[in-house]
């Protein structure tokens, strides 16, 4: 078992992401967390967007005992009954999710720009958007950390499909981990249900993925259920730009830099 404290027994961590992402393929979601914890040195960082998945993410977190900081974005366009799910989570596991905030200049600028809505203007509109609100707090949640880890779930997009269990981030130098990669949302909100994992009200109202309230609406039954966010773009491409590489690349096990 590799020391955790030590940096000098830990891999490249390109080569510990090709490792951990074999393991993890034979390890339900707890034994993942606890080889994560066991393989990374330095302090692993959950983002948790309060979403389904990543509500049973923190649940199955605190059932693992594992030591993880818990952060989340709060763009200042979120529902509020997603504020209200932060709370409710908080009270109910007896845990502070860290909130990150974009920086106000930034904002302003971004609104006298594009106007308070620019989002709906076209793609670069709603990136810059997100670069701001999203993208540029997650690098600062994110710094210092040497694991990141998220809810992100294979067959939430086409685009998702071609992730893995663990990548390496080289930008951000440090591993990043999808403990559900391979679970259906079948299977977690079933999971969720039987160990009474608070999860958002807005989801029985068919909002399956959920995110700024101006960028998301309800899907209709057998729709695919990101087909409720930035719905005006391209089905097979559209991301908030978090779990890209500066280039516009996903995050793979073998990616190096
Ligand atoms: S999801 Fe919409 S409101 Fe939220 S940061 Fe992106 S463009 Fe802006």
């Amino acid at each position: 078992m590799p020391n955790p404290t030590d940096p000098n027994q830990a891999k490249p961590r390109h080569a510990l992401a090709v490792s951990l992402n074999t393991a993890f393929q034979s390890l339900d979601p707890i034994e993942r967390l606890i080889l994560l914890r066991h393989s990374v040195p330095g302090p692993l960082v959950f983002t948790t967007s309060l979403g389904l998945e990543d509500q049973v993410l923190t649940h199955l977190i605190i059932r693992s005992g594992i030591d993880v900081r818990f952060v989340t974005l709060d763009t200042g366009r979120l529902f509020p009954e997603t504020h209200a799910l932060w709370a409710a989570t908080e009270r109910h596991y007896g845990i502070r999710i860290e909130g990150f905030y974009p920086d106000a200049a930034a904002v302003e600028a971004l609104v006298d720009t594009n106007g308070i809505n620019g989002f709906y203007t076209g793609k670069p509109a709603r990136q810059a958007c997100c670069a701001v609100r999203k993208v540029a707090p997650l690098a600062r949640a994110l710094h210092g950390a040497a694991g990141w880890i998220t809810g992100l779930r294979a067959d939430q997009s086409a685009t998702r499909q071609e992730m893995d269990f663990v990548g390496f981030d080289p930008a951000r130098q440090l591993l990043k981990a999808n403990p559900l990669f391979d679970w259906s949302r079948n299977r977690i909100a079933t999971l969720a249900a039987d160990e009474q994992v608070p999860v958002n009200p807005l989801h029985e109202r068919g909002f399956l993925s959920i995110g700024c309230a101006p960028c998301t609406r309800a899907v209709a039954p057998g729709e695919p259920e990101r087909a409720g966010r930035w719905w005006w773009e391209d089905e097979q491409t559209k991301e908030c730009g978090l779990h890209l590489s500066p280039d516009g690349r996903l995050i793979r096990a073998g990616a190096h830099a």
